[in-house]
């Protein structure tokens, strides 16, 4: 059987187009040239990555990619060709993820600061950034405030008229602002001041240039390659030319740059959890203790085979959720479900990985040389960036209703989606319009999904402890004090998010192994087409454990009412285990022991 995971030495993009597939083996060829030795150098002096914005410029790597087709095709930028395609942007962001996150953090933001920008109807500043870009510009996003955190309710980002004239002066701090010292341009997030004769108190989104005068660069406040800056604007001048929205779309306008950009940390931790699966494992195989290899220590076994189970859980939902994400339109938003969950749980599965990696090769992963010591510093970050794991959970939970409908038979009428693996512009994304409405988001019934595979033991588990779930939850809802208890809600968003991980997974699952009327998809960052049945029963066992850890959380939640802890327990199940196919599935698993390494 071949493995499932993304390998450098085998990337073969021809699902890309060709300009793509070439700046991508460039990108792996980039960091392979320089090698791990220098990579890691550059991680622990923590200086800012010079040669990589000489490669971004040369190659045309973010211009290339991050230019939507309406702008591309304004008389100010001509750019033929240029698409904002998700096919390829997935790519990028997951071989970025698997050499560094500190250089995916550039791309990252990046990505956030052009959100605001495609978004608006200011034709002249699409057109400024989109020539910046070309010119190997990166940008930035600045929403976050030392003070306000997780509230961007508030924002001490003030913009009060000009007394001395036209337009307006902004005045007010910035923290944790990515690309802070080099963007080309910031899309900075603010408030009008209360005398403001036409728009008193309203958000409004703006562009900054951090080479103004008026903009005070404090400090990068972390240690790394990337530059998360603090910034103060003192009575910047912004015109009429530099404001990207105002009032309610302004406020519209940030949530649709996080919508977009939110997905991206999903496939970068892929990409780190990829690479210190090879580096752990190729240590433990070759490691001999007691006269045995640490690979066949029957806990390690089992150790490195739920990494590998999560990892193709993770390679297969994110995938799924970007179908969705890539045929949206204003009838269809259930990307606004799928997106967190790519955001919140594949980066949680990602720490799980590492954590699980960590207890093989246990001192190892502290040594300076490895990559596996950065990636235990940054697999950390994702889940916390772009809210927190409890903000999306709590987001996701505003979708609980209707997808409870869904699977009751009372779902909406929207067309199957098939595996998105066209050359197109994402043009939808865009054009997100109100953040408003969620809960009035209809979705499809999860049911076929579950189904297709009902036949696999951990499946068939599964249904069943997703079916005691619904009831619990229809027989025993919150009472009214519990709908307060954000803990006690948060601990039913877990069971409920890993219910939709599980249908996207069996959904992409289904997509890779079955003749589907759209096509199979065989690839796309790695090869899937030796995907089987047997890899998704193994991966139900990894799911049916935590099912059952969830339900335990849930049962001892301190607010839980008797019956509710009775009927959470009773979601509490063995998964199955057969041990010639698990050890089929850990020959798979030991296999990729030699199959890469970084160049020294
Ligand atoms: C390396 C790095 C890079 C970053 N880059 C950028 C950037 O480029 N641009 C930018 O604008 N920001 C950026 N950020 C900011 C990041 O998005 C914030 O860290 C994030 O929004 C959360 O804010 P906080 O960490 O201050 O947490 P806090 O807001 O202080 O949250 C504290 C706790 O309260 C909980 N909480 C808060 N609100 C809620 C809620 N509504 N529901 C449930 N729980 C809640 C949180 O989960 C957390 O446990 C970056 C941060 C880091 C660390």
């Amino acid at each position: 059987m071949s493995g499932l995971l993304f390998n450098p030495k085998t990337y073969n993009p021809t699902h890309l187009d060709e300009e793509s597939a070439r700046q991508l083996l460039a990108l792996v060829d980039f960091f392979e040239t320089k090698g791990k030795a220098k990579l890691k150098d550059e991680y622990h002096a923590a200086q800012w990555y010079t040669d990589f914005m000489e490669f971004i410029a040369k190659e045309n790597l973010f211009s290339n990619v991050a230019i939507p087709a309406e702008v591309g095709a304004l008389d100010e930028v001509k750019h033929p060709g240029a698409a904002w395609d998700l096919r390829r942007i997935n790519d990028l962001n997951e071989i970025l993820g698997f050499y560094s996150l500190d250089h995916w953090y550039a791309w990252q933001v990046t990505v956030l600061g052009l959100g605001p920008v495609w978004t608006s109807s200011n034709t002249k500043a699409k057109a400024l950034v989109a020539n910046l870009l070309k010119e190997g510009g990166i940008f930035g996003f600045g929403l976050s405030e030392q003070t306000h955190g997780a509230d961007i309710y508030s924002t001490d980002m003030i913009v009060r008229p000009n007394p001395d004239g036209e337009g307006w002066l902004a005045s007010g701090p910035k923290y944790y602002i990515g690309n802070g010292n080099e963007a080309a341009r910031l899309a900075v997030f603010g408030k009008f001041s209360d005398d403001d004769p036409e728009r008193p108190g309203e958000y409004v989104f703006f562009l900054a240039d951090p080479k103004a005068p008026q903009y005070e660069l404090q400090k990068n406040v972390v240690h790394g390659t990337m530059y998360v800056s603090a910034f103060e604007l003192h009575d910047y001048p912004v015109t009429e030319d530099d404001i990207l929205h105002t009032g309610k779309p302004a406020w519209d306008a940030a949530l649709a740059a996080i919508n977009v950009g939110k997905v991206n940390l999903g496939w970068a931790s892929t990409g780190i959890a990829e690479h210190s699966f090879y580096e752990a494992l190729d240590h433990a195989y070759n490691r001999v203790l007691f006269d045995k290899r640490v690979t066949d220590f029957t806990h390690v076994k089992r150790i490195l085979a739920d990494a590998y189970s999560r990892l193709i859980g993770m390679k297969l939902y994110a995938p799924r959720s970007a179908d969705y994400f890539r045929s949206s339109t204003p009838e269809d938003r259930r990307f606004l479900l799928f997106n967190p969950i790519t955001k919140m749980k594949v980066t949680m599965e990602g720490e799980r990985v590492i954590d699980l990696l960590w207890d093989v090769i246990a001192a190892r992963g502290f040594e300076k040389d490895t990559y596996f010591e950065q990636a235990v510093h940054h697999i950390r970050a994702l889940p916390k960036l772009e809210g927190t794991v409890h903000v999306n959970l709590a987001l996701v939970l505003k979708f609980l209703p209707q997808y409870l409908g869904a699977a009751a038979g009372f779902g909406s009428d929207h067309p199957e989606i098939h595996a998105r693996m066209d050359h197109k512009d994402d043009e939808y994304l865009f054009k997100q319009g109100s953040a408003s409405g969620l809960s009035q988001i209809g979705f499809h019934n999860p049911k076929p999904a579950f189904e297709r595979f009902k036949d696999l033991p951990n499946v068939a588990i599964f249904i069943e402890q997703m079916t005691a779930f619904g009831q619990l939850i229809a027989t025993q809802a919150p009472t009214k004090e519990q709908s307060d208890d954000l803990d006690f809600l948060l601990s039913i968003g877990q069971l409920f998010t890993l219910v939709v991980y599980a249908q996207l997974i069996l959904e992409s699952a289904a997509l890779a192994i079955d003749d589907a009327p759209g096509g199979k998809r065989e690839t796309s960052v790695s090869d899937m087409s030796g995907l089987t049945e047997a890899h998704i029963d193994r991966v139900f066992q990894v799911y049916v454990r935590d099912f059952s850890e969830y339900a335990l959380s849930l049962a001892g939640q301190p607010t839980a009412t008797n019956e509710q802890r009775e009927g959470a327990q009773g979601l509490i199940r063995h998964a199955h285990r057969d041990q010639a196919a698990e050890d089929v599935f850990y020959s798979e698993v030991i296999a990729q022991a030699d199959a890469y390494k970084m160049n020294p």
